[in-house]
């Protein structure tokens, strides 16, 4: 499994530190077998990476340009982030699609730069909760996976993360998380992509709720937004995962 830890636009440089510096503490002697990952802003990227530096805790970005190079101010590319060592990139998470307008087309190039930079995507989807009320979540998923999943790549990981359910304390029946990666499943067997890839859950998961959620069949890990900024808690949903 992997464990993603997602700060978005949170702490300052002592924060991150200290945020990283306890993760680190914690789980540094538990024979994890899943992954950890941090997904600071950008600009502390560098500083986390030392501080977990020969750990099984890795680095990441929480998106990257559309773009190679060239003129596009405040850009970060695929390129830049390797260089930086990270080693998995958040694209198209639902604040990116919603607030920077990015379309699955976007997200679909992103995801491919990434790879290109043999770094390993975390594509984000995930229906609105108008979607999810009129039945249509299973379709709206499914044309998010065939317009922001690049053809012929093979080496991503999907995160199915329900806008509704995002920093608002609801979490989906499991149930309906199962019917949900099923679906995404035979996408991927549809499209000759083989069963290594992995689906993580997000949106509100805490201690309380980790438990119930890792009894979902087929899941790879979690994207975790708040509690990620909670050293214990994110830490001992870590430890829960194994
Ligand atoms: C997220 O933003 O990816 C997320 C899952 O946030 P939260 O855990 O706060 O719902």
């Amino acid at each position: 499994m992997l464990i993603a830890g997602n700060w978005k636009l949170n702490c300052n440089i002592k924060e991150a530190k200290d945020l990283s510096s306890s993760i680190l503490n914690i789980l540094r002697d538990k024979d994890l077998s899943s992954d950890v990952a941090l997904f600071p802003p950008n600009i502390y990227i560098d500083t986390v990476k030392k501080i977990v530096n020969n750990s099984n805790i890795f680095v990441g970005a929480q998106d990257c340009s559309i773009h190679i190079s060239g003129a596009y101010t405040g850009d970060v590319s695929a390129q830049m982030l390797n260089d930086m060592k990270c080693e998995y990139i958040i694209v198209g998470h639902s604040e990116r699609r919603i607030g920077k307008h990015e379309t699955n087309n976007d997200v679909a190039l992103k995801a491919k730069n990434v790879m290109e930079n043999k770094m390993c995507p975390i594509i984000c989807v995930g229906e609105d909760a108008k979607d999810r009320d009129a039945g249509n979540a299973l379709n709206f998923i499914e044309k998010q996976l065939n317009e922001s999943i690049p053809k012929n790549y093979k080496d991503f990981i999907i995160a199915y993360e329900p806008i509704w359910a995002i920093g608002s304390g609801k979490i989906p029946t499991i149930d309906s998380i199962n019917e949900m990666f099923n679906m995404i499943r035979q996408w991927l067997l549809n499209n000759g992509i083989d069963n290594n890839i992995k689906i993580l859950y997000g949106g509100s998961v805490n201690k309380d709720n980790a438990k119930e959620i890792f009894s979902c069949r087929d899941l790879g890990g979690l994207l975790i937004g708040g509690v990620s900024l909670k050293a214990q808690e994110f830490s001992e949903i870590c430890i829960m995962a194994g």
